[in-house]
This record gives C-alpha cells, structure tokens and sequence, in this order.
C-alpha cells in the first residue's frame, strides 16, 4: 500500500533516474540542490511528463507504465502544488479554489473551498483577487485549493521557498498540521533542510537526477552515510581517524567508523593550534548563514569540513589560505 516510482525519464540533456516508494499515510521529503530533477520528479509523478521507462503506481494501482501513460493526470488523484501558484488571475479566492469541485459536478463546491479557506487561515480573503494578495496568502490560498481537490497523494513543489522569513515559519507549522491531520501521502521536494526536519518520516537525497541516499528521517539527517547529504544538510561527517580527532568517550563498545560534529563546535584560527583535535586546512570558500558565516575547509584527502564563525573574524578567511582548525573532544560524536 504505497506510491512507488521507479522511472527514468528525461528533459533536453538531463536524465532522472530513480526507484522511491511512499508508505501510504507517510510524507516523503526529496531534498536536493537546485537542478538536482526535484521538480522534475514531481511531473513525472503528477503524469506532466512521460517517463522513458518504468512504472508508477499507487496502491497496486498503475499510473504508468513503460508502455505509456495510462491514467491521465486529471484522474490520478494526485494534487501537484506547483513553485508558482498559478492562480486563476480572474476569479476570486474563493472561485480559485472551488474550480476544481465544480469542474467535478459536486455541489457543494463553495462551502467545501469556504472549509479549507478557514482551515488554512485565509477565511477573510475569500471575495478578493489574486493580485490582492500577498505572496504567503498567495501560498495558503494555493494550499487551499489543492486539499480542497481530495486528492490521494499531495505533490509539493518548494511551498515555502517563495515567501519570506516571516511567511514561511507560520506556514511550515500550519502545513505540518494539515499533513498530520489528513494523513495525505505527500512527496515534498525542497532544497531547505528544515523542511525535511519538521515536516517528513522520509528523507531522500537528489544529487544530478539520482537518489545518493534514502531512509528515516532521522537518519538521513542526523547520520548521514554520504559526504554530500553531509554537505548539504550541515553536518560534518568524517572517517574514524580523521586529523588525529578524538571523540568523546563512549559507552558502547561498537567499533567507530565515522566521527561527527556541529559547523558550530569548530574553531578556525589563523596561528598554529597546538591544542589536541586540531589539523591544518585550507580555506575553500565562505558562504552566508543565519547570524554568520559558514566556512568550508579543506584538508587533503579528506571530505571537507564546515565551521561556522562570526563575521567579525573573517577577514582573514579569503579563499586558499591555510588556517588551523580545533574541535573539542566533547564536541565529537562517535557513530
Ligand atoms: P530542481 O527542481 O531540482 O531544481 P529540475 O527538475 O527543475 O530541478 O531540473 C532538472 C534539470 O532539468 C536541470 O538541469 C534543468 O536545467 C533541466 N530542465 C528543467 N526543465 C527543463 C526543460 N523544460 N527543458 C530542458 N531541460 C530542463
Ligand atoms: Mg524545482
């Protein structure tokens, strides 16, 4: 009882290729860097684009199949809630989001787009017109009027990378909500880890149309097995052995493979730290993160490691110069 997709399809150059399942009930998140085939994985599913290859069913049920597009995407049950909410510019709030019902002969239209228009915080908005919107009533509107559609599985496609810092916490806890509440197998693509740490069971990982990795939420977060899931969800992972790091004590007896610890625990200094766990590297590059800066180092043959700074001691972090870094033991967590 799940949504499986296991299809390779493709646009111009880029080919996507892969093999996910959904438990009925569960929310999915597919996270990935932008050109990574998130969104292009959601039209394979919502029946946009037509797989090279593959099957895609739901609940033992084919959607597709190799030998072409089976069920259309208006019969699948299956809502896609685009980047852009492509509202109808012409009708009301209200109108937008009872289209569908209507379109479906059910009479109660209105009353059911009213239901969800509340649910969604949005109740006052209903006689207005898209442009009267602001870009987060925009998104809850969108929202609206895809639930109001009863679909069986729920598509989203970056909900909240449009708004702004204000709009999109709210709408992060409100989604999160409506998932719990409706219980709807949802695939959620997103570049932005909190999304998957707030609102998934599942994680998968999209790296150049590929799944790099897959599995609980939890674990795929919190111990990621690849360097780059590492990367992008801003944890630093490395081998046992690492710069000569020691971890912090630990009770079982397990055999420790891999060390992991907080951009935030490693300190970079421009003299040579004679404290133990510290290692020499190389600044890559520097990139903004809330309340700071997050540097990248390199040490050869080495992943790279992340340490977050304050912005008042970067000036001497340009690009290529050799720095010490220093984490604390208790900072180290064996895996
Ligand atoms: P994401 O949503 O993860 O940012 P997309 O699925 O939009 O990634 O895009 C994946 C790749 O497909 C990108 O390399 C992009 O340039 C390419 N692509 C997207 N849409 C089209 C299109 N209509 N025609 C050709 N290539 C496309
Ligand atoms: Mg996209």
């Amino acid at each position: 009882m799940s949504l499986l997709v296991d299809v390779t399809a493709g646009r111009g150059s880029f080919t996507l290729e892969v093999c996910l399942d959904v438990p009925a009930g569960e929310v999915l998140a597919v996270l990935g860097p932008n050109g990574s085939g998130k969104s292009t994985l959601l039209d394979v599913v919502a029946g946009l684009l037509a797989p090279h290859r593959g099957e895609i069913s739901w609940k033992g049920r084919a959607l597709s199949t190799a030998t072409g597009r089976l069920v259309p995407p208006s019969e699948r049950r299956v809502g896609l809630l685009g980047q852009d909410p492509l509202l109808f510019p012409h009708l009301t709030v209200r109108e937008n989001v009872a289209f569908g019902l209507r379109a479906r002969g059910k009479r109660d239209a209105l009353a059911r787009a009213d239901g969800w228009l509340d649910r969604l915080g949005v109740a006052s908005l209903t006689d207005r017109r898209p442009r009267q919107l602001s870009g987060g009533q925009a998104a809850r509107v969108a929202l609206a009027r895809a639930l109001a559609a009863e679909p069986e599985v729920l598509l989203l496609d970056e909900p909240l990378a449009a708004l702004d810092a204000s709009a999109a916490p709210e709408l992060r806890h409100l989604l999160g909500e409506v998932l719990r509440e409706t219980g709807l197998t949802t695939v959620l693509v997103s570049h932005a880890v909190l999304d998957a740490a707030l609102l998934a069971d599942q994680v998968a990982v999209l790296r150049e149309g590929q799944v790099v990795e897959r599995g609980p939420r939890a674990e795929v977060l919190g111990a990621p097995r690849t360097a780059f899931t590492a990367a992008f969800v801003g944890v630093n992972l490395v081998p046992a052995g690492f710069g000569g790091l020691r971890p912090a004590p630990r009770a079982s007896r397990a055999k420790v493979t891999k060390l992991r610890f907080r951009p935030a625990a490693v300190v970079v200094s421009e003299e040579r730290d004679r404290r133990e766990n510290s290692w020499e590297a190389t600044v890559r590059w520097l990139e903004p993160v809330t309340g700071g800066v997050r540097v990248r180092l390199a040490t050869p043959d080495h992943p790279d490691v992340l340490a977050d700074v304050d912005a008042a001691s970067v000036s001497h972090l340009s690009p290529g110069a050799r720095v010490w870094a220093h984490v604390p033991a208790e900072a180290v967590q064996p895996l």
